[in-house]
């Protein structure tokens, strides 16, 4: 048996031939398969906007700069969840709030984001950036609510789950990234992820001023829309930098392979709710506590969390086996960085608790039936012992 890693993309001689092609044309970076993966990629969200970008980093960054994060102001997200669904916050200067997870779905207790916002004057609290974490959606109906009432942007860090919904209270299914409640999403293109461009990333909005900020900023602040010069026309050459902005381009054969991938996005898809099913039926009855989906839930699958009592012991058995099994993820607060800001172990202990005991399993497309079986086997001999 080969390693098995916990995720890892899919490179079939379709996405080769996209990239192939894209390589021999006019147009490494800059040309037209950007624009083609973007209009590809709302079309499968279910939003009016995309922005393609060089890594979901670079998206949560400059959504962070668009939607107006300043030096001091306060953003609230979650501690499980990687590192740069807070750090965007700091590379704006701003203040990052964590709040504690529920319990069932380990995603951020809304409920606990009401009780920070009550107890504090209106205006103490800019945004929030909730994470589909694993792929299981937040429920931003109910963020939008509270964020209306404080007066907060949402900003929603989707990495997990392009292709994941919820049924909002009208009965209408809500996909992630789709800006249905959220003033904008992030994805990335990272080989774990669902759709892999080597590095990449996404911002989806419905805000066309957003919109064309995010254009500008993606490449140095720079405009070549005459219509809104500062200055007056000095010729064919000429463009204005209006603002601070970044070289956080995606290459266009990276949107190649972007476009390619996306088409076996529903595929993708179907596979891992089966290798969820499959994972479901054999951990019944044991002691692995599977995840929790609710009655509704569209679950994009990014992962599979399971939590067993001894963790490191059955990390290293699966290691040791040559099942890289991962964990997802250590509390952000608790990091070093963040430690250094105030925040210290103890601050959230749901959120540690969920990480003394999480273990996401292998879970991705062209996983075998014959290597889960051997991860099954493998995971029972351990916690059933
Ligand atoms: C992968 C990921 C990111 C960052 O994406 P990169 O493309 O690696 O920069 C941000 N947030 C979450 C939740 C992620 O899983």
């Amino acid at each position: 048996m080969n390693p098995i890693p916990y995720g890892r993309q899919h490179i079939t001689p379709e996405d080769i031939q996209a990239v192939t092609e894209t390589l021999l044309s006019d147009y490494l970076t800059t040309g037209p398969k950007v624009a083609e993966f973007e209009e590809a990629f709302c079309q499968y969200i279910g939003c009016k906007y995309a922005v393609a970008l060089a890594n979901g980093t670079a998206a949560l960054h400059l959504a962070a700069l668009a939607l107006g994060v300043k030096p001091g102001q306060k953003v609230i997200t979650t501690p499980i969840t990687f590192a740069a669904s807070a750090n965007c916050v700091r590379y704006c200067g701003g203040e990052v709030e964590f709040v504690d997870i529920d319990p069932d779905t380990f995603l951020i207790d809304l409920k606990k984001v009401r009780k920070l916002l009550e107890s504090h004057p209106k205006g103490t609290y800019s945004g929030l950036i909730p994470v589909d974490l694993a792929g299981y959606p937040v429920n931003l109906e109910e963020a939008r609510e509270l964020a209306d009432e404080f007066g907060l942007w949402i900003l929603e860090d989707a990495c997990h789950a392009p292709g994941g919904f919820f049924k909002d209270s009208k009965g209408v299914e809500a996909r992630c990234g789709d800006s249905r409640y959220a003033d904008a999403a992030i994805f990335s293109f990272h080989p774990v992820k669902h759709i892999a461009s080597g590095e990449g990333g996404m911002i989806t909005t419905n805000n066309e001023a957003l919109y064309k900020e995010l254009l500008v900023l993606r490449t140095h602040g720079i405009t070549r829309d005459e219509s809104i010069y500062h200055q007056e026309n000095h010729g064919g050459w000429y463009h204005e930098m209006q603002i601070l902005g970044y070289n956080y381009r995606l290459t266009d054969f990276q949107c190649a392979l972007g476009l390619s991938q996306l088409k076996r996005a529903d595929e993708g898809m179907i596979r891992r709710h089966e290798i969820a099913r499959t994972y479901d039926q054999a951990f019944a009855n044991t002691l692995v506590t599977r995840p929790f989906v609710e009655e509704g839930i569209g679950h994009a699958y990014h992962l599979y969390v399971i939590q067993v009592e001894d963790r490191k012991g059955l990390y290293d058995h699966l290691r040791a086996n040559q099942i890289y099994a991962q964990v997802h993820y250590i509390p952000c607060h608790t990091h070093p960085y963040y430690q250094s800001l105030g925040w210290k172990w103890g601050d959230f202990p749901l959120a540690e608790n969920y990480y003394h005991h999480c273990l996401s399993l292998p879970m991705y497309p062209s996983l075998t039936a014959e290597e889960q079986a051997f991860v099954i086997e493998k995971v029972l001999e351990f916690t059933e012992k």
